[in-house]
């Protein structure tokens, strides 16, 4: 550790785990660790302990970074900042995530949506370096999307949310609109493309269907109906998609081919219209890019309390 570039102590909390890192960035990782999600008095107990037990090994950390699954109350000025708010994820609803660790190690600490801090992530050490608007979205258990602008995650009313964004509906084999699997929306893109809900489409797990499997044409189809939605509305010089779901053979090419034919000549950035080009991305950081960047987080939580 410089002093230029203290220990930061990263929380990135999902769904099903938490993964916790002390560390500097992505060549100074000091330690790591994961913690299943389980109810949140004994996930954060575990995260506390960890933290207490790491910096005892590593030394004291300067600041720390949590991105998270949502939604969140991002408003350092209202009531419930720091909170998970109206997650469907049973026992989760209105959970304190930031306070719990600010009364306990009184540091700065940065808190952000998971997709934002891998959005930032991927902008200081992936993907999107000196790539300003800059989106990243993630395709897997949910979909969830972030953006960078001029160098910041984007803020609004809340968050953006564009897992959520309405598109049409797919066309099933039998000629029938697919039904949407989010419980709150009848038309949404994470209703139609997150894996829960391409198993429940198929009838088995999407890691199981083959390069073939016409479910991967089709998620191309709508990811890219989504995408067009972001590039019209943003402008992102680039758009970096990660989770499971994109893991799968030969997909993020169907998505690129998809959006052009999506876009159907309207926009004509040369960078939009090369299907090989670097528009539509992989992450750079692998499945890192949530821990990394709420690393980036505490940083920026540190540069902002000095
Ligand atoms: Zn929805």
């Amino acid at each position: 550790m410089t002093p230029g570039n203290p220990l930061i102590a990263a929380i990135e909390a999902g769904g099903t785990k938490f993964n916790l890192a002390l560390g500097t960035g992505p060549d100074g990782l000091r330690a790591t660790a994961r913690i299943p999600t389980t109810t949140p008095g004994e996930t954060m107990a575990a995260v506390l302990a960890w933290l207490e037990q790491a910096s005892l090994e590593h030394g004291p950390f300067a600041a720390i970074g949590v991105g998270s699954f949502g939604p969140l109350e991002l408003d350092p000025a209202a009531p419930h900042y720091g909170y998970i708010t109206s997650t469907p994820k049973p026992g989760w609803p209105f959970t304190d995530v930031a306070g719990p660790l600010q009364r306990r190690f009184g540091v700065p600490l940065g808190f952000d949506t998971d997709v934002n801090a891998a959005a930032l992530g991927e902008s200081l050490w992936g993907a999107g370096q000196g790539v300003d608007p800059l989106v990243y979205l993630t395709i897997g258990t949910g979909v969830g999307g972030g953006a960078i602008l001029n160098g910041r995650t984007l803020h609004g009313i809340l968050h953006p949310e564009m897992g959520h964004l309405q598109v049409p509906a797919p066309i099933g084999l039998s000629g029938e609109a697919v039904q949407c699997h989010c419980p709150y929306h009848d038309s949404c893109l994470e209703g139609f493309i997150c894996g829960p809900a391409l198993a429940a489409r198929w009838g088995a797990p999407a890691e199981s269907f083959a390069p073939d499997h016409p479910a991967w044409l089709s998620v191309a189809d709508t990811l890219a109906r989504g995408l067009v939605s972001i590039l019209t509305i943003l402008s992102p010089r680039r758009i970096i998609l990660g989770g499971g779901v994109m893991h799968a053979p030969g997909l993020l090419p169907a998505v690129r081919d998809a959006v052009a034919r999506h876009l159907n000549g309207y926009l004509q950035a040369p960078a939009l219209l090369d299907p090989e080009g670097q528009y539509i991305v992989s992450p750079g950081l692998g499945d890192q890019s949530g821990l990394l960047g709420s690393i980036a987080l505490g940083q920026q939580a540190l540069a902002a309390s000095r």
